[in-house]
């Protein structure tokens, strides 16, 4: 009996330092560190928490970076306070996702007084440059609300875009901070990195490169992919990371509340049928309301992504008449305990979705 006890205590023992070694190394350049709090470095002010925790990854203790919101609020309509022009008139740099996301930004820029930072200056970056941005509009119009107008812009929350930011961010750091640029490439290179082998896990990584995988999911051909054969197995077994995370919620249909999730559905191939908002920005009307509710009913959709910003009592209703489950998931990090950087973030939306699905 001793003898199959500590057998199997072996096999826990040996699980626990693989699952653990494998947190780790997906993470290996996280733990204690001071990044962005050096206050005599590099001022730089970001719009959202998310882009302030990819620009500490490039700049770590060569600069001090600060955010104005963590998403806890909505995005779209941040309340444009004096302490946030302040925190603006000193800052080298002002990092903005670059659409019309950020229109709550213009009044600040006006009373920060800083021209270092205003678009078209080098100390201006828009993050949003160069990527493929999803529902954008055929023609320029207020057919989708007053809001959304260029495009979706939530794109932070699809991981493969955070190494465009990356490298937008970077080509920012370059020109107010031209003696570090090499530094900043090195860094973002290490970043790109840790997000591929986050995303699908190291031993893909390792046999194709971050760049053939993301542009086969860019394609939509991964899951194909996927499925031949490598060395006498399915290329599948060998999937890690959050695309190993996600397979069990890959296809399935789901409501939300705002357009907020369309990068995350994208990339993970969750289909959403409809949303609690009539159009972006739009409140819910009664008669929309019902709709959703039927649009559930009929569909057998079974669960709703809802940023946590959005009131409850809507969700709560359709959540009673149509029996499905409402996930409330941060925007942003640092908007929930223990949500510290962007690799948190999406660990905790995958983990949330798996759990409501269970
Ligand atoms: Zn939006």
């Amino acid at each position: 009996m001793n003898r199959i006890l500590s057998k199997l205590q072996i096999i826990f023992l040996i699980l626990f330092l693989i699952t653990n070694a494998q947190a780790q190394h997906r993470h290996r350049y996280r733990g204690e560190h001071n990044w962005g709090q050096n206050k005599r470095g590099l001022r730089i002010v970001t719009s959202f928490s998310d882009f302030a925790s990819i620009t500490k990854y490039i700049v770590q203790e060569k600069g001090y970076v600060q955010f104005i919101s963590s998403g806890q609020g909505d995005p779209h309509f941040v309340p444009p306070k004096p302490s946030y022009a302040m925190m603006m008139r000193n800052a080298d740099l002002w990092i903005t996702t670059g659409l019309d996301l950020e229109v709550w930004s213009t009044t600040l820029l006006d009373k920060a007084r800083n021209r270092k930072i205003m678009d078209g200056e080098i100390g201006f970056v828009a993050v949003s440059d160069g990527i493929a941005l999803l529902q954008k509009p055929v023609k320029a119009d207020r057919t989708e609300g007053d809001i959304h107008l260029m495009g979706n812009p939530h794109i932070h929350t699809g991981p493969m875009n955070w190494k465009q930011i990356a490298k937008n961010i970077t080509i920012g750091l370059q020109k107010v901070d031209p003696g570090n640029a090499g530094f900043y490439v090195q860094q973002r290179d290490k970043f790109i990195d840790m997000v591929d082998r986050a995303m699908f896990g190291d031993e893909l990584v390792n046999i194709f490169g971050g760049e053939t995988l993301e542009n086969l999911l860019h394609n939509k051909t991964l899951m194909t992919f996927l499925e031949k054969e490598y060395q006498g197995e399915k290329l599948v077994t060998k999937l890690g990371g959050w695309m190993k995370d996600a397979m069990p919620f890959r296809g399935k249909k789901v409501v939300a509340y705002h357009k907020n999730w369309a990068y995350f559905s994208d990339t993970f191939g969750l289909e959403v049928a409809g949303y609690v908002e009539p159009k972006p920005g739009i409140p819910p009307s009664a008669k929309h309301v019902m709709n959703t509710i039927n649009l559930i009913k009929s569909q057998n959709i079974d669960m709703m992504l809802i940023a946590s910003y959005f009131e409850k009592s809507t969700p709560q209703m359709i959540e009673s008449r149509a029996g499905i489950k409402a996930v409330y998931l941060p925007l942003c990090c640092g908007a929930e305990k223990g949500v510290n950087d962007v690799f948190d973030l999406m660990d905790f939306w995958i983990k949330s979705i798996n759990e409501k699905l269970n």
